[in-house]
């Protein structure tokens, strides 16, 4: 048969539904939306991606799966270990597209690293990310099957308790989709973490700020870095469209109302850049009447970066300050150095086609000419 007149069959990866999707899923095929939680829990809690050992769904439902669904995860391609014992997975996406995914185990808890995008649109100057470009959203099954790779690989040795949606890409321009996949994260019957154990990542995205308020209640990081317009207009380009002061508007948008919570403020400590005593002086003024938590993180270098990472005693010296004033302050620990998983480092492998990098590219060539 000439293969352009054979009927495409449409197969459903069941991983693209949360359990509001599952439930009308099944309904439409009129099954009683229950089932919904059947099959999530022997997909994430029990591990199970065989339809014909989901003992409690009925045989006709089984064949009727088996026909037209799968519960595919992401291949490995590659698996690296880091001599702490953080974990990292290069997960091959279709068409060439990979993401990176990174564990990293601590004292009582164990933190997954998930990837929303492959590449990323946002230009930020000191992540090597930014250097590929944009290719594509992951599609929730991309993003909730990170989880359960890693989840499988890691066996009983080891549980993820935490996921920072921090890898690769600007989690809230792929909204629906890390939206129904941090659901599944949360969900009872599926990996049940707490939202204070589930953290979205942002580099503000002010309008999808506020959706995600309204929608799903997890924690919020944002990524500062400056703590003018100016400076930040240049390490975090989006900050031209949506400037700090719309920007921490809508972080207190978020915590409003819930006396307990707070931002977390990420900060890239670059030497000579952003790391003076009068910017800390700076920031503890800006974020005043917004609850947060600020976490300093030493730049990663990557290859033809400009950037270097502050000294040792700069980082001191300015944690001190905000410290001093009463801010709760941390410095983030460099993980997984060995295996180039730390932040901003994740680069993943992909087929890059921007137009960025093309660019890149012709300016390497006229500076070798
Ligand atoms: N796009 C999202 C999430 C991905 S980046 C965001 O911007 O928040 C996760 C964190 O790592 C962000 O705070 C980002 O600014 C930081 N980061 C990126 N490159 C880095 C580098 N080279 N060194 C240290 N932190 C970096």
């Amino acid at each position: 048969m000439n293969s352009a007149s054979a009927p495409v069959k449409q197969v459903i990866n069941l991983l693209d539904y949360d359990r509001k999707g599952l439930e009308a899923f099944f309904s439409e095929i009129g099954e009683k939306p229950f089932r919904a939680v059947q099959l999530i829990k022997w997909i994430y809690q029990l591990g199970v991606n065989d339809f014909d050992q989901m003992t409690n769904l009925s045989k006709s439902l089984r064949a009727y799966l088996n026909e037209h669904c799968t519960i595919s995860t992401p291949d490995i391609v590659l698996e690296q270990k880091s001599t702490d014992g953080t974990h990292k997975w290069l997960l091959q996406m279709g068409c060439g597209n990979r993401v990176e995914t990174v564990f990293i185990p601590e004292s009582g808890r164990g933190t997954l690293c998930v990837s929303s995008q492959v590449g990323c649109s946002l230009a930020c100057t000191f992540c090597s990310t930014a250097q590929q470009g944009f290719n594509r959203n992951l599609s929730v099954a991309e993003i909730i099957g990170q989880v359960k790779v890693a989840q499988n690989r890691l066996g009983d040795k080891a549980k993820v308790t935490n996921v920072v949606m921090m890898g690769m890409g600007e989690p809230l321009l792929n909204f629906n989709n890390v939206v129904a996949a941090m659901n599944l994260m949360m969900d009872d019957f599926a990996y049940g973490l707490s939202k204070r154990r589930v953290t979205v990542s942002t580099s503000g995205i002010v309008p999808a700020m506020y959706r995600l308020t309204e929608v799903c209640d997890v924690s919020l990081a944002v990524s500062l870095h400056a703590v003018n317009d100016d400076l930040r207009d240049e390490l975090v380009p989006i900050n031209k469209k949506y400037p700090l002061k719309e920007l921490l508007a809508a972080c207190k948008d978020n915590v409003a109302g819930s006396p307990r919570r707070r931002i977390t403020f990420e900060y890239v400590m670059l030497d000579g850049v952003n790391d003076s005593v009068q910017e800390a002086r700076a920031l503890i003024k800006l974020l005043k009447d917004v609850p947060s938590k600020i976490n300093l993180i030493p730049f990663n270098p990557f290859p033809n970066t400009l950037y270097r990472c502050s000294s040792p005693e700069a980082i001191e010296r300015f944690r001190a300050v905000l410290h001093r004033a009463g801010m709760v302050t941390t410095v983030r620990k460099t993980r997984g150095e060995d295996i180039d998983a730390a932040c901003g480092q994740l680069v993943g492998k992909v087929a890059d086609k921007s137009r960025r990098h093309l660019r890149l590219q012709k300016q390497d060539g006229e500076r070798a000419a």
